[in-house]
Parts: structure tokens; C-alpha cells; sequence
């Protein structure tokens, strides 16, 4: 019987740790399946999504830029993906293509705390910020949304019913979901004037979607500050420990896609 095949599509894709992680989890649990990079540009996405399942996918995850054009070709969705507006997995059954969102809920396992009750902010508004804003509020976080384009942010806002703020304040819970701090260049300092961070005292809890081969400037700031700092590796590995429960049916070892996501390659 052909090899069960899973991947990651993205636009670059070459620097993904997705491969890497799966696959280690997929030895672990013993199933001989294959998880592949599938470098593929946006106007090829939708034909190739389809030919998938053909080729023996069980599924995919899809990164930056297909999150939104992945949600919009999928036949069924799960609560999250519908209302987050983009999918980060996708799942074959026949030709039935269902999109799901496990940036959410891989969020809220990241945290390892209930944000009910809590105040959020989450900085960003792009689609990390949607899936983080929308996965708080459902987890009964009272949610303010900051962005460097506070347009979007009060949009956002607007769409989740939750607050908007022109600066980020006090808090319990922060989450940076934008893509300051991705570039080890830029200096710590400078990172977190972008955020309005720079006059601020972190909450208990701070999260940083960044992630890389450094200490990123919001996850310093947490520290120095005396919060818990949740990394973004944490948080893309229980994003992708979801999607693989999905695919197989089983929970992989945690601790073995954390091993294999920071040894790999960034
Ligand atoms: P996106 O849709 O392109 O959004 C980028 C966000 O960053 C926007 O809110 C943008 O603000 C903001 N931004 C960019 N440059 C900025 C600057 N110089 N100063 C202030 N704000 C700035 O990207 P995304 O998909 O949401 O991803 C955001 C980050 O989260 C990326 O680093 C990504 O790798 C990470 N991420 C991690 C995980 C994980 O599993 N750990 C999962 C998803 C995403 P404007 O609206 O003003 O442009």
C-alpha cells in the first residue's frame, strides 16, 4: 500500500520546522507516513490542494500566505476556522476538504492556564492576531486588540466584539502576534518602542508568536520582567500536535516535536 503523506504548504516553505517535528512524532507513534514541505506559489494552490488527496495526503498544514486562500477553498470548516476566516490545516476525507484552525486552540494550550476572567491583549491584527483575539474571547478572556495600524485593530475588534486600544495597558495576558522581533537585527530596544512596550511593566503571562534560533525581544522583556514567558516554538508545537491528533487519530509526545522543533533548522 502507498506511504500515507502529510505537509506543509507555504510560499517560502524551505525554512518550515513542520517537517521536522512530524515526522519525528510520526516514529514515535509508529506509523510509517511521510511529512513533506510543499513549496507552492499562491496561484497554485487551489489546483494542487485537490490533486492532493489523490496522491495519498491525508492532509496539510498551509503557512503564510495561504492561510486565508485555504480557508476559501475548503468544503466544511470547524468552528474555528469559520469564524477565524482562515485555516491553517486542512484535512482529506474522498475529496471532501475541511479546513480547520489549531493556531487557536494550540494558543490557548501554550498558555496552560485559563485566560477566563482575564484581561488580554493581544498585539497584532493580522492573521495571527485574529486566531489569538478569537481564541481568548471564546476562552472567556476580556480581549483588547493593539496594532501599529489601529484601523485594523478597531476592524478586529469590531468582527470579534472585543476592545481596541491606541496603546497597550495593563493586563494579565499578553500575546505578540506580530512580526516584530522576527528579525535578530533589529535591537531589543527598538522592537519593543514599536509595540509601546518600551514604559511597560509585563503582565504575569506573556506570549511571543516570534520564534527563531534567539531570545526575541518580547520574550527578554517578559523575563526581565518577572512574567512567564510562553516562546512561540510552544505554541507552534501544540498547533501542530493538534492538527496531527487530527490526521491520525492518536496524541503525539509532546516533548518529542519540542526536541525535534528546536533542533531543526529555523
Ligand atoms: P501578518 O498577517 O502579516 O500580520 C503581521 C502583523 O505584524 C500585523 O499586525 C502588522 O501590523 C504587524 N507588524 C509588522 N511589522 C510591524 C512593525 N514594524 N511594527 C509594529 N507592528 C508590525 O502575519 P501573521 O500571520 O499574523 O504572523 C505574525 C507573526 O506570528 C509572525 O512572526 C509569524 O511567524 C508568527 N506566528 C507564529 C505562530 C506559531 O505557531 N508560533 C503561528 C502563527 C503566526 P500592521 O497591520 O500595522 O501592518
Amino acid at each position: 500500500m502507498a506511504r500515507t503523506l502529510l505537509g506543509v504548504a507555504g510560499f517560502p516553505v524551505a525554512h518550515s520546522r513542520s517537517p521536522a517535528m512530524h515526522n519525528a512524532a510520526l516514529a514515535e507513534l509508529g506509523l510509517d507516513w511521510l511529512y513533506v514541505p510543499l513549496p507552492l506559489p499562491p496561484d497554485r494552490l487551489r489546483e494542487t490542494v485537490r490533486a492532493l488527496p489523490a496522491s495519498g495526503f491525508r492532509g496539510i498544514n498551509v503557512t503564510i500566505p495561504h492561510k486565508q486562500a485555504a480557508h476559501a477553498l475548503a468544503d466544511e470548516y470547524t468552528e474555528a476556522a469559520a469564524a477565524i476566516g482562515a485555516a491553517n490545516t486542512l484535512t482529506f476525507e474522498g475529496d471532501l476538504v475541511t479546513a480547520d484552525n489549531t493556531d487557536a486552540g494550540g494558543l490557548l494550550d501554550a498558555l496552560a492556564i485559563s485566560p477566563s476572567h482575564q484581561k488580554a491583549v493581544v498585539l497584532g491584527a493580522g492573521g495571527a492576531g485574529r486566531a489569538a483575539a478569537w481564541a481568548l474571547r471564546e476562552a472567556g478572556a476580556e480581549v483588547t486588540v493593539w496594532n501599529r495600524t489601529p484601523e485594523r485593530a478597531r476592524q478586529l475588534a469590531e468582527e470579534l466584539e472585543v476592545d481596541h486600544c491606541r496603546r497597550p495597558g495593563a493586563a494579565d495576558i499578553l500575546v505578540n502576534a506580530t512580526s516584530v522581533g522576527l528579525d535578530p537585527a533589529v535591537a531589543e530596544s527598538r522592537a519593543l518602542e514599536l509595540l509601546c512596550l518600551a514604559d511597560l511593566d509585563p503582565p504575569g503571562v506573556v506570549v511571543d508568536l516570534v520564534y527563531g534560533g534567539h531570545t526575541t525581544p518580547v520574550t527578554a522583556w517578559a523575563r526581565a520582567g518577572g512574567a512567564r514567558a510562553v516562546e512561540g516554538l510552544e505554541v507552534l508545537v501544540r498547533q501542530g500536535a493538534r492538527s496531527l491528533e487530527r490526521w491520525t487519530g492518536r496524541p503525539p509526545l509532546l516533548e518529542v516535536m519540542r526536541q525535534a522543533a528546536s533542533s531543526a533548522q529555523g
